[in-house]
This record gives structure tokens, C-alpha cells and sequence, in this order.
């Protein structure tokens, strides 16, 4: 504990924590070493842990980096964070992110934006890049994130660690701030395949917190690592050949496929026709959902209101205007407009419905191949202020990311070496729902 609030300090420009939990992480650590020479430590004794600042921890402040919530305490803890203190992990702190999960390149924080160690005039990714830069710059050993459309993964992929996101309902999301929950889940940034596996073991299983939690037994991911089987992979024609695609991306995704063949596995390409409908499926999808979960945020209940205000009308509105981003703004927007009377059928329903096409595709597709690769990313981490002005090329960096997603299946990204100018390249594997522990054996074999 004392070596990452030192690291803590040194790289604190970094941005990563917007709060460090100095006092209660030393007593535990105290607490924990005494468990330990009694023999009586959890599973995670003295791992150090850093949450993402969408994780409700009791007693502690909460923002989902956004200005509405400012002041707002926790009044109940994630299952995932409890789980992990039940084991004896520490909890160091919350780390900054996009404002309510929304963005790639956690450049939509109230906390300002979090550096790139490797770069610091690059973007760590989003929108959980706090988190990434945390594990990525040594400042705690493993990290949560959440991933609803790419934002475990793409920022793993941008600070060369691994990140990974179990299926849909895999762990609960009690606790968890709400952007999209049809898509929401809470996933683990890591510099080896084995940490995270441990810690998924920890956090994945039912809770009644949860009814849309899977019932499915846990297995024990860390202790299945032994990989030495062939396999089938199933690469997309449509995304290695996406224009898109950054060329020593496209090349080293490339080489990983030939080693696998050479090494006796079956590779093949496959036609994947909605590739051009994952973004618009998603993007509909989601904003419909967060217009939907931040309506709860009207200066009542939570965090900011407005002292502005002369009616209730006013509160409502002013607080709303002053305390969300413009991000946010944005997308409250194109959900209720896509939600409306008139829209309805043609947008979110119709959405829906391609969403069930992508998500039989992959399905199916896994039925046939154990694994799908592809780039986590079409490019490797951008340049500050490079997207920031134009949302839909921020919405294209997602590209890859958000099948998973939309279809509910497990991905995960590792680090795949790096482009010219030495930024890393992320691998993402997919497998179907609840094939964590044969995704995690298979990475940790390509790693
Ligand atoms: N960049 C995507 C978005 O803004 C993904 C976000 C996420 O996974 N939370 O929606």
C-alpha cells in the first residue's frame, strides 16, 4: 500500500484518481497482515484495488465524474467492490473517467482529463481511463472498470495492459451507476491474465441485489489456465478489411492468425454483413437507455441543485443544464428523440430488432468457431482534442468493441505490440456467454 500511494504521488498529473483512500487503506493493510500470520486471509489478501468513479462504495463520494452528482455519498456498496473487500483486497481509490461511462477518450470528465503514461499528449481511451492508466502506470495492482460499449477493452488496448468484459449478467450491477443496463457490465483491467482471472472469480455469481444476475455456477477461471488444445478462430473479413483499420494494426492482428495456423489451430475468415450496423444498432440502443436512467437526476434525490432556481419547473431544468456535460446533453437528446412518439418504431424498435440479427450472427457463429479475433481498436491512441470536436469520429473508435456488447458475450483485450511511434496495439478475443474461463485460457496461451 505504502509503494502505490507513493507511486500515487509521484505520478498524481496523471490524473487517474480523483480520490485516494490514504487512511483506510493503511489500517486495512494493518488489518490484513495480522489475518495473514494467523493464517486466516481471503482469497485477495493485500491485492490493491482501485473502483471506477461509477461504483456506489458506502460512506464514500461517488460522481460518475460528472458535475450532477457532486457531494453525492454513497449510500450502499457495488456487490463487486464488497465481494473483493470479503476477500481481503484494499480498496486505494476511485478513478476518473468519462462522464457517466460516456465517451473513449475520458475527455468528458469533471475531473478533467486523465494523461496517457506512455504519452501524456495521448488519451488513455474511455471511458474507464483512470482505471487503465491506474494498472498502467503501476498505481495499484488491478482495477474495475465498466464496460458498456468498448470501455474496459478499448482504453486496455491504449495503455498496452489487459481488459476484459464478462458476458452480460455474469456480475451483478447493483451498485453500479446506470448509463445503459442492457449493456452495462462491470469488467477488470489487469497486467496479467492471471490476476484477472482471480479477481472475476471473486465477483462473478449471482446476487439477489441483481435479479437479472446469472444463476450459473463460477468457475475457478485462475486455476484453469492450462491451455493446450486446437481450436477454431473466426476472423471478420469486413473488419480487417474496414478502411478504417490503422495498417500495423491490420498487420499485426494478421501475424497472431498465421501463428496460430502454423501452429495447427483452424483459422478462417468469415463475411460479417452488419458490421455497418453495429454503431448506429448501438448508439440508438444505448442513448434511448441513458435518456431513460438519468432522468432520476432532477436535483432531488442526488448530488448538485441548482441555487438559481424560482419554481420547481426551474430546479428541474437549470439543475439538469448546469450539472450535466455537453456529452451527455447530447445523448439525453438523441434518446428521447429516438424514444418519441413518431420515431419510436422507425429507430428503437427497428433497432432492436437488428440487435436480435447481430446477436444470433455472433452466437451462432461461436457455436461453430471457439473464438472470434479482432483489433480492440481501429486506431491506437489518438491525440488530445483529435475527436473531441466531431462525435460521430468518437463514435467510430468504437467500432470494434460494441458486437460484444450488443450480443452480450465475453471479450477481452491484450496487448498485441505496438504501431511506429511505439503506442501499443490491443488484441480483442471473443467467445461465447460464459466461456470466461476458455477465454482467459486461450489469452493467457497468445500472451
Ligand atoms: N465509447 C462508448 C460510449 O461512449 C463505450 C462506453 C462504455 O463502454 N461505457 O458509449
Amino acid at each position: 500500500v505504502s509503494h502505490y500511494l507513493q507511486n500515487i504521488t509521484t505520478k498524481a498529473h496523471l490524473n487517474a484518481f480523483v480520490e485516494v483512500y490514504t487512511q483506510s487503506s493503511l489500517e486495512r493493510a494493518e488489518e490484513i497482515d495480522e489475518k495473514i500470520s494467523k493464517g486466516k486471509a481471503g482469497k485477495l489478501a493485500g491485492m490493491v484495488i482501485g473502483i471506477k468513479d461509477v461504483l456506489n462504495y458506502a460512506g464514500h463520494e461517488s460522481n460518475a465524474s460528472s458535475a450532477i452528482l457532486k457531494g453525492y455519498q454513497a449510500q450502499f456498496t457495488t456487490t463487486a467492490v464488497q465481494r473483493l473487500i470479503d476477500e481481503d483486497a484494499i480498496i486505494i481509490g476511485r478513478l476518473n473517467c468519462d462522464e457517466f461511462g460516456m465517451g473513449s477518450s475520458n475527455e468528458n470528465s469533471t475531473h478533467g482529463r486523465v494523461l496517457n503514461a506512455l504519452d501524456e499528449s495521448r488519451v488513455p481511451g474511455g471511458s474507464s481511463g483512470g482505471s487503465a492508466v491506474a494498472v498502467q502506470a503501476n498505481l495499484c495492482t488491478v482495477t474495475l472498470g465498466t464496460d458498456t460499449g468498448g470501455s474496459v477493452r478499448q482504453p486496455a488496448a491504449f495503455t498496452g495492459i489487459i481488459g476484459m468484459k464478462p458476458t452480460y449478467s455474469r456480475v451483478s450491477r447493483w451498485g453500479l451507476i446506470a448509463y445503459a443496463s442492457t449493456f452495462d457490465t462491470i469488467g477488470i483491467f489487469s497486467r496479467t491474465v492471471k490476476d484477472n482471472a482471480l479477481v472475476m472469480e471473486i465477483i462473478a455469481g449471482h446476487d439477489e441485489f441483481d435479479s437479472t444476475s446469472s444463476r450459473k455456477p463460477v468457475l475457478h477461471y485462475s486455476e484453469l489456465l492450462h491451455f493446450d488444445k486446437k481450436v477454431k478462430v473466426a476472423f471478420l473479413k469486413e473488419a480487417i478489411e474496414s478502411p478504417a483499420l490503422q495498417p500495423e494494426i491490420k498487420e499485426n492482428t494478421l501475424s497472431v492468425l498465421d501463428k496460430l495456423t502454423a501452429e495447427g489451430h483452424e483459422v478462417k475468415e468469415v463475411k460479417f454483413p452488419l458490421l455497418k450496423y453495429l454503431l448506429p444498432t448501438y448508439y440508438i440502443l444505448t442513448t434511448a437507455e441513458a435518456s431513460s436512467n438519468l432522468s432520476r437526476f432532477d436535483g432531488v434525490k442526488y448530488g448538485y441543485r441548482t441555487p438559481n432556481a424560482h419554481n420547481l419547473e426551474s430546479m428541474y431544468k437549470l439543475t439538469r443544464s448546469e450539472g450535466f456535460g455537453e456529452e451527455v446533453k447530447r445523448r439525453i437528446m438523441l434518446g428521447t428523440f429516438v424514444l418519441s412518439a413518431s420515431y419510436y418504431d422507425a429507430y428503437f424498435t427497428k433497432a432492436q430488432q437488428v440487435r436480435r440479427l447481430i446477436k444470433d450472427f455472433t452466437e451462432n457463429l461461436l457455436n461453430d468457431f471457439d473464438y472470434i479475433i479482432m483489433p480492440t481498436t481501429p486506431s491506437t491512441a489518438f491525440k488530445f482534442g483529435e475527436h473531441s470536436g466531431d462525435p460521430v469520429a468518437m463514435y467510430l473508435e468504437d467500432l470494434f468493441t460494441v458486437q460484444a456488447s450488443v450480443s452480450g458475450v465475453p471479450a477481452i483485450s491484450i496487448p498485441n505490440g505496438t504501431d511506429n511511434s511505439g503506442m501499443p496495439i490491443g488484441l480483442q478475443v471473443m467467445a461465447n456467454s460464459f466461456k470466461e474461463a476458455e477465454l482467459y485460457s486461450f489469452t493467457n496461451y497468445l500472451s
